[in-house]
């Protein structure tokens, strides 16, 4: 599916909703999480609408390589890459996920510690 009408996020790409947004190309937009859990905490979305990494199929293989990449380039940009940061991605109800399009959060600015 392109586009969800019904999901914030597919909202926030098109600009229906406001964000504060750091990044954005052809494939990806990237804006500051509205609860941020570290000083540096950016939501990484691709524009396309896939609910999770358990429903990606391999015609989005190509574009998850360079979501990885976007992330370190906005890692450099927030001045967080020399220190370290996590990705992670929530899946599923056990998995914490909450808004059900693919996206990564980007933390950084504090010490990581356990999961
Ligand atoms: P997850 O729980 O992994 O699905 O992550 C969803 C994230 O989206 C949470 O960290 C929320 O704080 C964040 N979020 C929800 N609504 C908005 C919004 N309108 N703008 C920015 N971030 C949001």
């Amino acid at each position: 599916m392109a586009v969800d009408s019904s999901c914030i996020f597919c909202s926030i790409i098109n600009g229906d909703i406001p964000s504060d947004r750091v990044y954005e190309d052809d494939e990806f937009v990237a804006f500051r999480d509205i609860a941020p859990a570290a000083p540096v905490h950016v939501l990484i979305v691709p524009r396309k609408h896939v609910a999770s990494i358990a429903d990606l199929g391999d015609d989005d293989a190509a574009y998850l390589g360079r979501l990885f990449l976007v992330a370190n380039k906005i890692a450099q940009t927030e001045g967080i890459a020399g220190d370290g940061y996590r990705v992670i991605s929530n899946v599923g109800e056990k998995g914490g996920q909450s808004v059900f399009h693919l996206h990564v959060h980007l933390l950084g600015g504090r010490q990581m510690t356990g999961f």
